[in-house]
């Protein structure tokens, strides 16, 4: 049994159970998690803001509610909050200047469903500002440090909450994922992602960067857990018309183990020249462990694959453009000393944004600009489409397709931050699914070399979260890799 300061290594499944017994109670679980943000986060800064007085507050609540027997699923486990979800009273900055004193009056509808069900958050979690990048160098808040490896990054653009997890500060944390946000971090910091369907999960009160792009979704230590949030989080909301009203599945009973007969598609674009070695063997070898359970590889092709990264920078950068518009200094956050109000606009968006950021805006309004939209925008949507058909395709050969999350493992803080070319290129494996608008599920499939971790990207037709989480859960439960604890 794991001793009391062992709590914070427990998973949900494990947590819940011992919570409903009562043989722990949601404030020792949750004084745990702090006790380990208190004693690692100085060295990873996973978090923006910790909210140990609320936290306690709500493990007490929960307690109440276990002690009546009647409790759900979440009710007393610790999570990290993103800091892009918008917190009734808690300030959300989405690790930017321009929203450092930002205090949403209201919760996302995310936020609510989880609350209702009696989780705890312990705080909001670090990313790259606005959620624009893939190593979380990009906060206005410093950047998260990968636990596995104190000079590398955690990956992004949801690193602090990947990170968090990773390094046992909580159970499991929420992150958003527009080209990779999620898989790209769990895959650095060897946890559990899974990024839905577009419109399965509400993004009402989820700070948009790219509206037809972004989806929110968990971080867990196992398969299960992110198929026992996950359930929690999607549905139907009528303050998010996007969001699906297609019935939600009972995930976590989809977890069947059972692979025998899936046909695994292999596309021949997503093993390329220039990609790490053992980011190569380490998926053919999880490939081989799906064979010996009974499952088939089949080889298929999404030709249009090159020209994504190209697509995902009209279509997320004209988006972000739009979104980004509202941060004028004078209904959010930061607002700089001017003499009127084309000074004011000028003064906060100037001292307010990143450099990224900035970079982002300025190409997104290039791309929209009369003259250029059709030039730009209008054929990046054709390709978007070209995309998506890709995959309709291979989906008649297959039920799932296996490729790695990222071509390398997690890269040296400070390596790319020179090149926004070679930082775009860590997301060419993830960044067609949400062009196509597909889940994608990331997972541990191995280490490297410096004992870093690799993952592996299980992607579905739409909707087919339960399918995909199943196929993870079956690899897991194999026993193919020992996961490694990050020695901190
Ligand atoms: N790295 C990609 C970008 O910078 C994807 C980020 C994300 O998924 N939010 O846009």
């Amino acid at each position: 049994m794991a001793s009391s300061s062992e709590l914070n290594r427990l998973t949900i499944a494990e947590a819940s159970d011992r919570l409903r017994r009562r043989e722990i109670s949601a404030v020792e679980l949750t004084r745990a998690c702090l006790d380990r943000i208190a004693a690692v986060d100085s060295r990873l800064n996973a978090f923006i803001t910790v909210t140990e007085k609320e936290a306690l507050e709500q493990a007490r609540a929960a307690d109440h509610r276990l002690s009546s027997g009647q409790a759900p699923a979440l009710c007393g486990i610790p999570l990290g909050i993103k800091d892009i979800y918008c917190t009734s009273g808690v300030r959300t900055t989405c690790a930017s200047k321009i929203l450092e004193t930002f205090v949403p009056p209201f919760d996302a509808t995310t936020i609510a469903k989880l609350r209702a069900e009696g989780a705890v958050f312990v705080g909001k979690t670090n990313m790259d500002e606005f959620a624009m990048g893939s190593s979380t160098e990009n906060s206005a808040f410093g950047p998260t440090m990968n636990p596995h490896d104190l000079t590398r990054v955690a990956g992004g653009s949801s690193g602090g909450s990947a990170a968090a997890v990773a390094a046992d500060e909580c159970l499991a944390s929420l992150g958003t994922d527009t080209g990779g946000s999620i898989r790209e971090p769990a895959s650095f910091c060897g946890v559990v992602g899974i990024k839905p369907t577009y419109s399965r999960v509400s993004r009402y009160g989820v700070i948009a960067y790219a509206s037809s792009l972004d989806q929110v979704g968990p971080f867990a230590k196992t398969v299960r857990d992110a198929a026992i949030l996950l359930r929690a989080l999607a549905g139907a909301d009528p303050r998010d018309s996007t969001c699906s009203a297609r019935p939600v599945p009972d995930y976590e009973r989809a977890l069947t183990a059972e692979v025998k007969g899936l046909r695994i598609g292999v596309p021949r674009e997503y093993f390329v020249e220039g990609m790490q070695p053992e980011v190569e063997s380490s998926v053919r070898a999880a490939l081989k462990q799906y064979e010996s359970m009974g499952a088939k590889t089949v080889e298929i092709s999404l030709p249009h694959s090159s020209y994504a990264i190209a697509c995902y920078y009209i279509v997320a950068t004209a988006e972000a453009s739009a979104n980004l518009a509202r941060y004028d200094g004078v209904r959010y956050g930061l607002r700089a000393a001017a003499e009127d109000n084309i000074e004011l606009n000028e003064k906060t968006r100037e001292q307010g944004f990143g450099a990224e950021v900035k970079r982002r805006i300025m190409l997104g309004t290039f791309a929209l600009s009369a003259g250029y939209y059709d030039a730009y925008y209008l054929k990046a949507m054709k390709v978007r489409t070209l995309i998506r058909r890709d995959f309709e395709q291979a989906f008649q050969k297959c039920d799932v397709i296996v490729t790695p999350v990222a071509p390398t493992t997690a890269f040296r803080l400070g390596e790319k931050m020179s090149d926004p070319l070679t930082m775009y290129l860590s997301d060419i494996f993830t960044i067609s699914v949400n062009l196509a608008g597909l889940p994608g599920l990331a997972m541990p499939c191995g280490y490297d070399g410096n004992n870093l971790p690799i993952g592996m990207q299980i992607i579905g037709p739409q909707f087919s979260e339960d399918a995909i989480l199943r196929a993870g859960d079956a690899f897991e439960r194999s026993g193919a890799v020992t996961l490694r604890r990050p020695a901190l």
